[in-house]
Parts: structure tokens; C-alpha cells; sequence
């Protein structure tokens, strides 16, 4: 079976309330007549109210950049899988390279997230990548893994078909430097074979995962003609309604 492409804005600590629903207005009359693939913006969390109001009756789906793990408590700043549920999300990012890297998360504080997400009925999107100085000591293959055999543990089989995952090199992110269709695909089949390896072959023919970092309208095409990529999660080229149509629109 084919697995449905899903294209997927990460707007990271961008926009206000009216900004969200000037792009969400803008966006879904360019997209109106897309069927076939799966259109996912994930908002700052005090946008999400604003961005499910202005989705109404369309099909752009909602989704979160972050959340703790518990679902209640003395946790100040953070929000819970719980509370995203109610806020209507259906997916969650989990282990963006700027939450391992600028805030220090864990594969194991992720793993944590992963399972909690799974837990509330959100669909995680478990990012994944090497950073400048691995790949350049080979490390690549290493590092993605082992970031995927702690990012997943627990997760049972029955439901890691349903998860999604991001292959997004860190020297890729926000660097306007993209990596190869080639190297996206080699990293895309090493994360399937892991998921067969581990999972078996219905789960890793089920499980889609996308090519992150510096995606654009102009390399969008490029990478989906790749045999595994089954999608995109985009930072900066999502933030504007022309230029993230254009990339749904592929
Ligand atoms: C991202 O935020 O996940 C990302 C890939 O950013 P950019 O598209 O800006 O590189």
C-alpha cells in the first residue's frame, strides 16, 4: 500500500494570533484542490487555539512543537500531552535538533515524550539527524541508530506504523544548506531497515518518514522523487502562504 505524503510546517517561535489566521486564510484556497497528501501545521502552542479555529471545516491538520511528558504538575512553562489533546492536536514534533541542542534534551527525556504522546493518542514525529562534525567523522549512520533505538524503546509494535519519523541533518536546519536527495534517501532506507529490523515488514512499509532541513518549492520535487521520502517537515519556507502551498503543491 502506498503511503500517503505528508508535508509538514514547523513555524518553530514565529507569528502572532492575527498573523495565523491571515496565513491559514491565505493558504487553503491555494491548497483547495489537494487530496492526496496530508498538510500539517504545527504553531507555536499559544497559536494552536488561533490556527485550529481558522482550520475549521478544512483539511489541515494540527500539530505541536514540543510538550512534556506528565500529564499534570509543578512543571511551570511546560505544556502536557493532555492539554494538546484538548486543544484538538493530532501530532506532536518530538526531538527537534533545537530542543536537543539548544535546550538539552535527552534521547532518553525524548523517549519519555514519545511514549507519553503515543499514551494520549498524538501521532509523535521523532526528528532524527547527525550533526556537522558526525557525518564528517562518518558517524552518520551511528548517530541516526542509535538516536532511533533510544528514541523508540518501549513503543510496541502495533502502533510504530502510525508514528512518524524526520530525518533532518542538523547542518541542514535553518542553514539554507540542503542535503543531497541522495544522502536524505541513504539516511530515509538506513531508518526503514531499522524499523524492519526491529518491527517487521508491515511496520516499516506503514511508517512514514520525512527529509528535513533547508526544503524549499525549488528542491521539494527532488527529494519526493526519491524512492522512501514520504514527505517534508519544513521551517522557513513554511511561513509564508505562497511559498508553503507551493511546497504542499510539489
Ligand atoms: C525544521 O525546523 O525542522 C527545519 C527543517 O527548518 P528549515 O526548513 O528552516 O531548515
Amino acid at each position: 500500500m502506498a503511503r500517503r505524503p505528508l508535508i509538514a510546517a514547523n513555524w518553530k517561535m514565529h507569528k502572532t494570533q492575527q498573523e495565523a489566521k491571515t496565513f491559514v486564510a491565505s493558504f487553503l484556497p491555494k491548497i483547495a484542490a489537494v487530496r492526496d497528501r496530508d498538510v500539517l501545521i504545527c504553531p507555536p502552542a499559544p497559536l494552536i487555539f488561533a490556527v485550529d479555529q481558522a482550520r475549521k471545516d478544512s483539511p489541515i491538520l494540527l500539530g505541536a512543537q514540543n510538550m512534556y511528558f506528565e500529564e499534570k504538575g509543578a512543571f511551570t512553562g511546560e505544556v502536557s500531552p493532555g492539554m494538546l489533546k484538548d486543544l484538538h492536536c493530532e501530532f506532536v514534533i518530538l526531538g527537534h535538533s533545537e530542543r536537543r541542542w539548544v535546550f538539552g534534551e535527552t534521547d532518553e527525556l525524548i523517549n519519555k515524550k514519545v511514549q507519553a504522546a503515543i499514551k494520549a493518542g498524538l501521532i509523535p514525529i521523532l526528528c532524527v539527524g547527525e550533526k556537522l562534525e558526525e557525518r564528517e567523522k562518518n558517524l552518520t549512520e551511528q548517530v541516526i541508530l542509535n538516536q532511533m533505538d533510544l528514541g523508540v524503546k518501549g513503543v510496541a509494535d502495533t502502533v510504530i506504523g502510525t508514528m512518524v519519523i524526520a530525518y533532518e541533518p542538523v547542518w541542514a536546519i535553518g542553514t539554507g544548506r540542503n542535503a543531497s536527495a541522495k544522502d536524505a534517501h541513504d539516511a530515509i532506507a538506513l531508518i526503514r531497515e531499522f524499523i524492519h529490523s526491529r518491527y517487521g515488514s508491515s511496520s516499516a512499509e506503514k511508517i512514514r518518514i520525512l527529509y528535513g532541513g533547508s526544503v524549499k518549492p525549488e528542491n521539494m520535487a527532488t527529494y519526493m522523487k526519491e524512492e522512501g521520502i514520504d514527505g517534508g517537515l519544513v521551517g522557513g519556507a513554511s511561513l509564508d502562504p505562497e511559498s508553503f502551498a507551493k511546497l504542499v503543491t510539489y
